[in-house]
């Protein structure tokens, strides 16, 4: 008699089925294939809204009943989930009321101009040829302080620069007989300290800073021996790809670039040991935990940021797993360097330097799989939606059913590789040519991609973050078009809204996000591409590496990529130019030729469903 099947992949994030009919010979007919996110964490019976769901709709994609419905296979899931942490290990202090990098929305003027701080109100006292740097505070009108300084030009003082309480600048450099740098919107002026030597500079249009951005152009400025150069150079670190900028040096006043001691990680290999310190940052990390692998667990120093954030992770996902802590083990790390934009501590003007961080993606082992207790819930509630026989069967290995999807991809045969790009981890598995499969599970995928983004840009908005992981970039340059990253121009019929005129927006099919930043459409290219290549091609790399025949990536044929991060428009192009050094085929999957990257797990726990049923009959 003919059986109405479906396979069903419970993923960190997304729940994939594929419905089959296989004849009494085992020969297959997929008929209907279905994606729901997964509810609750893998491997937990809240997993069973998700599968019903998939399940359902899987079945009336097919034109088949509930009544119908004879097996359904899940997937034996590898105990394995993940979680992320991220910690800041620099941190910028300001000492005394020293102001620097303040850059506001619309600096006015341009150039670099070094003077002595003075009051406004003292500008006509000035002595007539010293350089002055005026500091005008909230309450003076733009028409006054324009006044006041050609006034004081007039009279032979050498102003160089202003600095504004209000938001004016361009409106009095448009009244000033000379153009000079003029910085605005410094939110507590009045901590701008007076009678000091400063430095104001402001780039053209499109331009960013090149003195106060550089350390000997600040050592220059404010004749720096070698050592106070030193001291100031994470100054002109914080500087950077700014529009302006202002320094002012005061004698005790300090900007300090302290390294947090952020502690360090306690690797335990299955043979070896070693420790780490975070701040070390990623390559050091990484290269210790490849030293000691294969990974046994991970600790954090007790007392420190590592230890607080290792020991999170830990907590987390017993939590989620309901597993004893002391069950939880950490299997596999990846470590990212990255930078966070923070609030410099001290500062007068709300400025803002870019930390540097590590952010930690961990794999960890739990005792073993719920998957009994999720297929007994799956088919209490497939009963009662109605299939009254329905058998529910936990089988197969993740990786080998991978794979045999994965095969179902026109143009590929074995040895392969399959890389299964998922949420929260970056899954490998190898097939040798005369079938024996080996397999890895990497921590570190799609999500840490998102927070990186969602971390360097400042966001604070994980769903804006994964919109712009998604979607190319644009800029609303008017009402009824938009220039996309790659140059090319994007016209619309109806006016865009107001919203995203002149901002840089992502383009999804159908709408459009402004990012509310003032990043430009580079920079937030630049930031994205490397929190792929970050995550993806170092995964991919460490995976090939682990599982090739004698960690030779030379001895590898095909390289087929699966799993939501395989659908990236981006991520399978930065994974091919990794490998092809190596000669490898990589392209992304298209399981059964019609499913893309998705549905491989599922459509392989129905083909080796059939196979069972097909050698039946021939024994
Ligand atoms: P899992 O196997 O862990 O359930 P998936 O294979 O569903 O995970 O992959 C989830 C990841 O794929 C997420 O990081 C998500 O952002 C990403 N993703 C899903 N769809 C797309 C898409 N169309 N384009 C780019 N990334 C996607
Ligand atoms: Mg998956």
């Amino acid at each position: 008699m003919t059986r109405t099947v479906v396979g069903v992949d419970i993923g960190n994030s997304t729940t994939e089925a594929s419905a089959a009919t296989i004849a009494p010979d085992g020969t297959v007919r997929f008929c209907g294939a279905a994606l729901t996110p997964t509810t609750g964490i893998k491997g937990t019976p809240k997993n069973v809204d998700g599968v019903a769901a998939a399940v359902a709709r899987a079945l009336d994609v097919a034109g088949l009943a509930f009544a119908d419905l004879d097996v359904v296979l899940l997937n034996e899931a590898t105990p394995v989930i993940s979680g992320l942490a991220m910690e800041t290990i620099t941190e910028t202090i300001i000492t005394e009321s020293t102001m620097i990098g303040h850059d506001p929305r619309t600096p006015g003027g341009r150039g670099l101009g070094v003077g002595v701080t003075v009051a406004f109100d003292d500008l006509a006292e000035i002595a007539m040829d010293a350089g002055t740097i005026v500091v005008v505070p909230k309450g003076v009108d733009f028409e006054v302080a324009a006044r006041a300084i050609n006034a004081a030009t007039q009279r032979g003082v050498r102003v160089t620069g202003a600095i504004l309480g209000n938001d004016d600048a361009v409106l009095v450099v448009n009244r000033l007989d000379a153009v000079i740098p003029v910085i605005d919107e410094v939110s507590r002026i009045d901590a701008v300290p007076l009678g000091m030597l400063a430095a104001v500079e402001v780039a053209g249009p499109g331009q960013s800073i090149r003195t106060l951005s550089n350390a000997y152009g600040l050592a220059t400025i404010f004749e720096l021996d070698a050592a106070a150069t030193r001291v100031v150079s994470p100054v002109a670190r914080a500087l950077t790809g700014n529009r302006s900028a202002v320094v002012v040096r005061t004698p005790a006043g300090d900007v300090a670039d302290r390294t947090i001691p952020a502690g360090a990680l306690e690797l335990t290999g299955e043979r070896k040991r070693a420790t780490v310190d975070v701040s070390r940052g990623a390559v050091e990390i990484m290269a210790a935990v490849e030293r000691v692998s294969p990974l046994a667990d991970v600790t954090g120093e007790a007392g420190t940021n590592t230890g607080g954030m290792i020991a999170n992770v830990r907590q987390s996902m017993a939590d989620l797993s309901n597993h004893a802590v002391a069950d939880v083990h950490i299997q596999d790390l990846l470590a990212v360097d990255t930078f966070v934009p923070q609030e410099v501590r001290g500062g007068v003007a709300g400025e803002v330097a870019l930390e540097n961080a590590v952010a930690l993606a961990a794999m960890v082992r739990t005792r073993e799989s719920g998957m009994r207790a999720v297929a007994d819930a799956v088919r209490q509630r497939l009963h009662a939606a109605g299939a009254c026989d329905v058998e529910v069967v936990v089988g197969g290995v993740e990786a080998e059913m991978a794979v045999l999807g994965a095969l179902t991809t026109p143009g590929t045969d074995k040895p392969l590789v399959v890389l299964d790009l998922g949420g929260g981890s970056t899954d490998a598995a190898l097939i040798e040519a005369a079938g024996d499969i080996d397999a890895v599970h990497l921590a570190g995928a799609g999500d840490l991609v998102t927070k990186l983004i969602d971390a360097e840009l400042g966001l604070d908005n994980l769903e804006l973050a994964e919109d712009i992981k998604r979607y190319p970039l644009g800029k609303a340059e008017s009402f009824f078009h938009v220039r996309l990253e790659n140059g090319t121009v994007q016209f619309f019929e109806k006016p865009l809204p107001a919203t995203a005129f002149a901002r840089v927006v992502t383009l999804a099919e159908h709408s459009m996000s402004p990012i509310p930043t003032r990043h430009s459409i580079d920079r937030i290219r630049v930031v994205r591409r490397a929190a792929k290549e970050r995550v993806f091609v170092v995964n991919a790399l460490r995976a090939l590496r682990t599982i090739a025949p004698g960690g030779d990536l030379r001895q590898i044929g095909f390289v087929v990529l699966l799993g939501g991060c395989a659908l990236d428009f981006e991520i399978p192009e930065l994974i091919a130019d990794a490998l092809a050094p190596y000669g490898i085929v990589c392209g992304t999957g298209n399981v059964r030729g019609s499913e893309g990257p998705r549905n491989a797990v599922a459509t392989g726990l129905v083909a080796s469903h059939a196979q069972l049923v097909g050698s039946a009959v021939g024994t």
